[in-house]
C-alpha cells in the first residue's frame, strides 16, 4: 500500500516542502523563501509554514502522512532531533531542537538529517542509484557535498560528523581552503572554483570583468576558449582524484554525481569516468558505475520524506 510523507528541503536561500509516495511519486510541492539571513527563528517559522502547505493538502485529499523528515545545512545529532551548528548559510543555525519544534507545531513524528545526506538517500530510494545498495553521492556546486550508503545505510561516523568529502586533500601543498585546512577536493573541484579559475586563465581577476557562472564556462568550453578548455581540465582531473579515493575507500556499486554542472551532459560525465578511472585502483573500482543523479533539485526532498518511509521498511 502506498505510504505518504512530507519531505523538507531548507537551503541558504529557499525551504522546498513536499509529500512524497513511498513509490516516489511527488502529488504536492513547493517552495518559500528560508530567509537565512534573518534568524534562526524566521527560518523555522518558513519550514512550518511548508509542513502545515503539505499536511492540508494531504488532509484535503484523505492522505494518510507518516511523518516528516527535514533536510538542512549542518550536523544534526545522531538521533535526528537537534541541529548542532556547522551551518555557516544560515544566521544562528545552532543548538535548534528542529524535530522537537516540528513536532509541537503540527502533530507529526519528525527527523532531520544533513542536506547532502537527504539528497544521497533520495537518489537511493528513488534515482539513480535505485536498487544499489552501497552508493557513494557527490554534489558539485558552490561547496561539494557527499553522502554515503553502506550496506542500504546511510554512514555519517561518529556522531553525526563525517563524510566531509569536499574536504579530503587532493593538494597537500595547496591554497588554504575556508575549512581551515588547505589544498581541499571542494576548495579545487567545486563549481566555484571552476569559475575563479576560468577568470584567472581569461586574464581576469574575477573582477566585473568576468561575471560568469558554471553554466557560462561550460559554454566557452564547448565554444573551444582555450582558458574554458584549460579550466574544465583541471575540474576533472581534481573531481576525478577525490572519485577515485572514495571509490578506492568504499568500493561503492554506484558513485552518483548531482549539482547544476553535471546536468552539462554526457561529455562531462564521460571525462570524468576517463579521470577516475585512470587514478582509481581496479580492484576496489572494477564493480562500480559512475551515473549522473536523477532527480534533480527533488533529490532533497525526496531523500528526506525517504528518512521517515524507509525508517518503516
Ligand atoms: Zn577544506
Amino acid at each position: 500500500m502506498e505510504r505518504y510523507a512530507i519531505g523538507i528541503d531548507l537551503g541558504g536561500t529557499s525551504v522546498k516542502y513536499a509529500v512524497v509516495a513511498s513509490s516516489g511519486e511527488m502529488p504536492f510541492s513547493g517552495q518559500l523563501p528560508a530567509f537565512a539571513q534573518e534568524s534562526a527563528e524566521a527560518v523555522l517559522g518558513q519550514v512550518l509554514k511548508g509542513v502545515e502547505a503539505c499536511r492540508e493538502y494531504a488532509v484535503s485529499e484523505g492522505l494518510t502522512l507518516a511523518g516528516v523528515g527535514v533536510g538542512t545545512p549542518g550536523v544534526v545529532s545522531a538521533d535526528g532531533r537537534t541541529v548542532l551548528g556547522g551551518a555557516e548559510n544560515i544566521a544562528g543555525w545552532e543548538n535548534i531542537p528542529l524535530a522537537g519544534r516540528v513536532e509541537e507545531a503540527e502533530g507529526l513524528k519528525t527527523l532531520a538529517g544533513n542536506d547532502a545526506n537527504m539528497m544521497a538517500l533520495g537518489e537511493t530510494l528513488f534515482g539513480a542509484a535505485k536498487g544499489a545498495t552501497d552508493v557513494v553521492f557527490v554534489t558539485v556546486g558552490t561547496g561539494i557535498g557527499c553522502g554515503v550508503l553502506i550496506d542500504g545505510r546511510l554512514y555519517r561516523g561518529y556522531r553525526n560528523r563525517g563524510m566531509e568529502m569536499g574536504h579530503i586533500t587532493v593538494k597537500c601543498d595547496g591554497e588554504a581552503c575556508a575549512c581551515g585546512g588547505v589544498g581541499c577536493l571542494e576548495h579545487y573541484a567545486s563549481t566555484s572554483a571552476l569559475v575563479r579559475r576560468f577568470c584567472a586563465l581569461s586574464g581576469s581577476d574575477g573582477g566585473a570583468e568576468c561575471d560568469v557562472d558554471g553554466k557560462d564556462v561550460v559554454f566557452f568550453y564547448k565554444e573551444g576558449n582555450p582558458a574554458a578548455v584549460q579550466a574544465m581540465e583541471e575540474h576533472w582531473n581534481y573531481l576525478a582524484h577525490g572519485i577515485a579515493s572514495m571509490i578506492n575507500l568504499f568500493a561503492p556499486q554506484r558513485v552518483v554525481v548531482g549539482g547544476g554542472i553535471s546536468e552539462a551532459g554526457d561529455f562531462y560525465l564521460e571525462k570524468l569516468r576517463e579521470g577516475v578511472r585512470r587514478q582509481m585502483m581496479s580492484v576496489c573500482g572494477g564493480d562500480t558505475e559512475l551515473v549522473a543523479a536523477t532527480l534533480g533539485n527533488r533529490a532533497g526532498c525526496m531523500g528526506a520524506a525517504g528518512l521517515v518511509l524507509d525508517k518503516m521498511r
